[in-house]
């Protein structure tokens, strides 16, 4: 072990002196001759020379030692990692059978071990990703494996989250905003995600703005399914900028008959549609073509058109001339 001189620092002093000797500030009838002192000082440091690599290193690179005339090691720390590390590569099941043992019969070596993994959790964030990394790999392919385990998980899970909503109005709140967020952002990019709830949304209008009860679920009305749906309007030219609407207009259909129900929210009578068209311009009118859709929807779904055709026209609603 020996010193280095680590840096070599400038140090400037000033003050002013007269003829007679320091002038005392704010003294009349003193002539001042500026005068700057220069100083060096140096800043020296212990270093070491390690016996395995070498290298000339500071001294904080080395582990402390009792034993040894310096008090430190002979070897730098990171020798005595890289030679660690080796050596556990070569016994891990040596030593992972012996740490195993300790482990599970020690509950003092327990303890300590607690409160070192804790220590380095806090005080190093890549170790503590490394970690949760580890455990979530481990926990997902445990859960893969393990159906009991799985459900286990779960119910834990969910049960934890419960007391949490029930008890913890901030956990509520955090909870809620996220999903908010995760909602909006899926919604703007998942465009699948967007048509299936526009479609959800354009399906339920018929039971929430009429008299109209519900009797089967959505996709019995739609006459498909929200994938066979979705397809349908994608082919149509959807984007999602675009609204889904209903061809012929709701207004038009006894909506408490369900015949007319099962037209009036037949997937093939929905189309895309531009927001603004769907907004302002006038959407109880119909199209010229709503007896051909009508009609061909009827056969589609076998019940017989007429009686339905002979309601709307009894209504005169005037015609969209496009
Ligand atoms: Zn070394």
């Amino acid at each position: 072990m020996y010193y280095i001189i680590y840096r070599v620092s400038l140090l400037t002093l000033r003050y002013s002196k007269t003829k007679q000797g320091t002038c005392i500030r704010g003294s009349r009838n003193t002539q001042r001759q500026p005068l700057i002192e220069v100083l060096f000082y140096l800043e020296v440091r212990m270093v070491k020379k390690c016996n395995k690599c070498g290298k000339i290193k500071d001294i904080i690179e080395f582990n402390k030692q009792k034993s040894s005339k310096d008090g430190y090691a002979r070897h730098c720390k990171e020798c005595i990692a890289k030679r660690w590390k080796e050596y556990y590569r070569k016994n891990k099941q040596k030593i992972n059978a012996h740490e195993n043992e300790r482990y599970a019969n020690d509950p003092n070596y327990r303890k300590t071990l607690s409160i070192q993994r804790k220590e380095r959790r806090d005080n190093n964030p890549e170790y503590r990703k490394e970690l949760i990394d580890y455990h979530k790999a481990y926990m997902k392919e445990r859960c893969a494996n393990d159906p009991e385990f799985h459900k286990k998980v779960i119910s834990r899970s969910s049960k934890y989250q419960k007391e949490k909503w029930a008890n913890d109005p901030e956990f509520r709140k955090k909870a809620i905003s996220r999903n908010v967020v995760y909602l909006k952002e899926r919604y703007a990019n998942d465009l699948q995600f967007s048509m299936g709830l526009k479609l959800r949304y354009i399906s339920n209008t018929i039971f929430k703005t009429t008299k109209a009860q519900k009797n089967k679920k959505n996709e019995y009305y739609l006459g498909c399914s929200y994938k066979v749906a979705r397809n349908y309007l994608l082919s149509l030219g959807y984007e999602p900028s675009l609204d889904i609407d209903h061809i012929v207009c709701l207004s038009a259909f006894n909506l408490e008959i369900e015949d007319h129900k099962r037209i009036a929210a037949h997937y093939t009578n929905l189309n895309p549609l531009d927001p603004y068209y769907n907004r302002y311009i006038k959407k109880t009118n119909l199209v010229s073509t709503w007896r051909e859709k009508i009609t061909t929807i009827a056969n589609q779904i076998n019940i017989d058109p007429l009686p339905i055709i002979d309601y709307i026209e009894a209504q005169n609603i005037e015609i969209i001339t496009e």
